[in-house]
């Protein structure tokens, strides 16, 4: 047996493809909205495992619902069905346009299933030419081949050989450009409704109605990606319900299982009778376990109480911020909504998020970025007062480092 002590961060990079660049601290025990290192340090938790852990660490109904179906039923393929996943689905329609649910482990994947989804309606609606999909500079959808190319930045789709075809980049908020670019050949557009890893930009309202209304002109379906700002993250149930626009698909994953694996893609009946016996699969998808964690985190996120705490959060961090930066100068702008908030630097700061980040660390405070001029704060919905403020505290003491 080996205790955790004997593994450290430099055997991370004997074993591990070198494909992330963690930080120097290993966690090895959390608790609401603190997290513990190997050596017993503590830390505020406002990453929240980039807009994940929508319950904080090891909440109790998570727990509950984990140990209870721990001790039923692990797995059992689609094979066959099983009672979490069918109650988890009706669940899901209940808080949602859709009417239909596929899962999935990710949000890649859910993205993976959106996508071939809209191209195989159009395949059967509209015929093989209608095949675009339209999708936004900036924009994140996952790293699956398909999705990773649908995303707005090209240095993660670049070098592995011939990408998917006709996907079109355009500029997010320029209605213009869209407009002037769709036609019947249009299949989808996929969005999210405010972009994440893109630096927490949010669509105009015209914007976003304007896509509605582009998309249902041209026959286009409208796909939006709700990974990171779905289950509460805005402070509505999912971002679409706040902008007063339905798509026709829609992917949620992250915070859906707090931590447990799991992706879900909802659409419409209509839609969803064009993948049928046979079209599309995932062995783990609907899995027992993830499904009945997910069911006690979406069944304790949908509540009023904690979807309304999140508005009352987003202000607790908004005022922390704009107090730290009348002290300090260092952001331009504070954006983004609920709890995915993002600080942008100023002029003085550009390029410095992540010197931020490790500042904010050596603080004890665990914080994130988008970019590299963007702060970003993705933190447990349901974090307290009282952790909000130790992570200001912690937060004033590392911008005072940075600007020493
Ligand atoms: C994180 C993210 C994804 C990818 O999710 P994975 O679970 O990492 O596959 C896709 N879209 C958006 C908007 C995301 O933020």
């Amino acid at each position: 047996m080996t205790t955790n002590s004997q593994v450290e961060r430099k055997d991370f990079n004997d074993v591990m493809v070198p494909c992330y660049n963690p930080m120097e601290i290993i966690p090895v025990k959390g608790e609401g909205a603190r997290i513990w290192d190997q050596a017993g340090k503590e830390y505020i938790d406002f990453a929240g495992g980039i807009a994940v852990s929508c319950l904080g660490h090891c909440h109790p109904v998570m727990v509950n619902a984990l140990q209870e179906q721990s001790q039923k039923l692990w797995h059992l393929s689609n094979v066959m069905t099983n009672e979490p996943a069918i109650r988890l689905a009706r669940k899901l329609t209940e808080v949602s346009f859709a009417e239909k649910v596929f899962f999935a482990n990710s949000g890649a994947e859910a993205n993976e299933a959106a996508l071939k989804l809209a191209r195989r309606w159009a395949v059967d609606v509209h015929g093989a030419e209608k095949s675009e999909i339209i999708a936004f500079k900036q924009g994140f959808h996952g790293r699956t081949f398909f999705t990773v190319t649908v995303g707005g930045q090209a240095a993660y789709s670049d070098g592995f050989g011939p990408k998917p075809g006709d996907i079109t980049h355009l500029e997010y908020n320029n209605l213009a450009e869209l407009e002037a670019h769709m036609s019947e050949k249009t299949c989808a557009i996929m969005m999210e409704p405010l972009q994440g890893e893109g630096g927490l930009i949010s669509p105009t309202s015209e914007f976003v109605e304007g896509v509605r209304a582009l998309c249902d002109k041209y026959n286009a379906l409208l796909i939006f990606d709700e990974v990171q700002t779905g289950n509460g993250r805005t402070g509505d149930f999912y971002a679409y319900q706040g902008l007063g626009v339905t798509p026709d698909i829609l992917s949620t994953a992250k915070s859906l299982g707090g931590g447990f694996p799991i992706g879900a893609m909802l659409t419409t009946t209509e839609l969803a009778q064009h993948l049928k016996v046979g079209t599309h699969g995932s062995t783990y998808g609907g899995n027992p376990l993830a499904c009945a964690v997910a069911e006690a985190v979406i069944e304790e996120v949908s509540k009023p109480e904690t979807l309304a705490g999140v508005k009352e959060r987003e202000q607790w961090f908004r005022d922390g911020l704009e107090a730290l930066n009348a002290k300090y100068d260092m952001f331009a702008e504070i954006r983004g909504k609920g709890l995915l908030l993002g600080a942008a630097l100023n002029e003085e700061w550009q390029g410095r998020a992540r010197d931020v980040l490790v500042a904010a660390g050596e603080q004890g405070l665990m914080v994130l970025v988008a970019g590299v001029n963007v702060v970003r704060f993705t933190p447990s919905l349901v974090i307290t007062k009282e952790e909000v403020e130790l992570g200001f505290e912690r937060l004033d003491k590392a911008l005072s480092s940075l600007k020493k």
